[in-house]
């Protein structure tokens, strides 16, 4: 490390909080060590009411751009420049790139990076019917991404709670922003009839929910019942690494059973090549970080 920092090593950033656990700065500085960047990326705990703070102490130390985590990912969207179409629609960002002329643009990369795992599992989602479970961050990213790229049908569905008003206002935006689009609706998770009926005419079955994370580990978001092997099911929830509804998916001989862990990474490559212009030594960071 002491070699590899000089006085024009650039810096790129992690905000939000907490960040202690995130996996990002490994993966970051190991791929420019890789890469003979000169780069260094660095964590820091940034409570929401000090976004901008930070946003303005990073231009000010001329990083080249920075990630964002919860809970400042829809503050920071409102105080850039410019978004990317996928971030404008979320109305939130993951990742800030400052522009040769000082301006930040902000990105979306959770979305993408959902999409090329899918792919990357030999799923492709264009004309494809969807049926995704939650409202919340996670599943907006994957809502809009899916609709700008092409999906079929999106059926979201999602507990009654404090997230539900979330999804009829992402169902909303995307019928306005991409018309194209045969049908996008959400309807009550508890509607266990329903949901069993649509899940049954769909190709897809997304968790975005967080059924199913650490210490919930036992919870799987739908009955496994409700699996077949037509179906390609996929969680974002990466902890614990194979959720009971990859496990279930397996076991019910789905055509694809998809964690969590490949979005993260995915997610992280996109971003990258928006730092840096380069491809992430994606498989040597998998085998080392995943
Ligand atoms: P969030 O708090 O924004 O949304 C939570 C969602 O989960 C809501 O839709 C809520 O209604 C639903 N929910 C909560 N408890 C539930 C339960 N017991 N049963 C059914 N629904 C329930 O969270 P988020 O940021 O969208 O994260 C959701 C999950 O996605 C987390 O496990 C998170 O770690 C994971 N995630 C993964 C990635 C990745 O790269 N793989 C990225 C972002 C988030």
């Amino acid at each position: 490390m002491e070699r590899r920092i000089s006085g024009h090593t650039q810096l790129y950033a992690l905000i939000g909080s907490p960040v202690g656990h995130s996996g990002s700065p490994a993966m970051y500085n190991y791929s420019f060590e890789k890469l003979g960047i000169d780069a260094a990326y660095l964590a820091f705990d940034v409570p929401v009411d000090k976004t901008k703070d930070a946003i303005d102490a990073l231009r000010t130390l001329h990083a080249g751009g920075f990630n964002v985590t919860m809970p400042c990912k829809t503050a920071t969207a409102q105080i850039v420049d410019r978004l990317s179409p996928a971030a404008e629609l979320v109305g939130a960002c993951n990742t800030v790139v400052f522009e040769e002329d000082g301006t930040m643009t902000g990105h979306m990369t959770d979305g993408t990076g959902f999409v090329r795992n899918l792919n990357e599992h030999g799923v492709d989602i264009k004309g494809k019917k969807i049926v995704l479970l939650g409202t919340g961050g996670a599943a907006t990213a994957i809502a809009v991404q899916a609709a700008l790229d092409g999906v079929a049908e999106i059926a979201i569905f999602n507990r009654k709670d404090e997230f539900y008003a979330n999804g009829e206002k992402t169902v909303e935006k995307i019928r306005k922003a991409v018309p194209s689009i045969q049908n996008v609706y959400i309807e009550d998770l508890d509607n266990t009839e329903l949901l069993g009926q649509v899940i049954g005419q769909s190709d897809i079955l997304i968790n975005a929910t967080r059924a199913g994370m650490s210490p919930m580990e036992d919870v799987i978001p739908v009955p496994a019942e409700f699996l077949r092997p037509e179906l390609a099911v996929a969680d974002v929830v990466y902890n614990p690494k194979e959720t009971l509804l990859v496990k279930k998916a397996k076991e019910a001989g789905c055509c694809a059973a998809v964690g969590g862990s490949g979005m993260l990474l995915w997610q992280g490559v996109a971003a990258f090549e928006l730092f840096t212009g380069q491809e992430m030594p994606v498989e040597e960071v998998r085998e080392k970080f995943f």
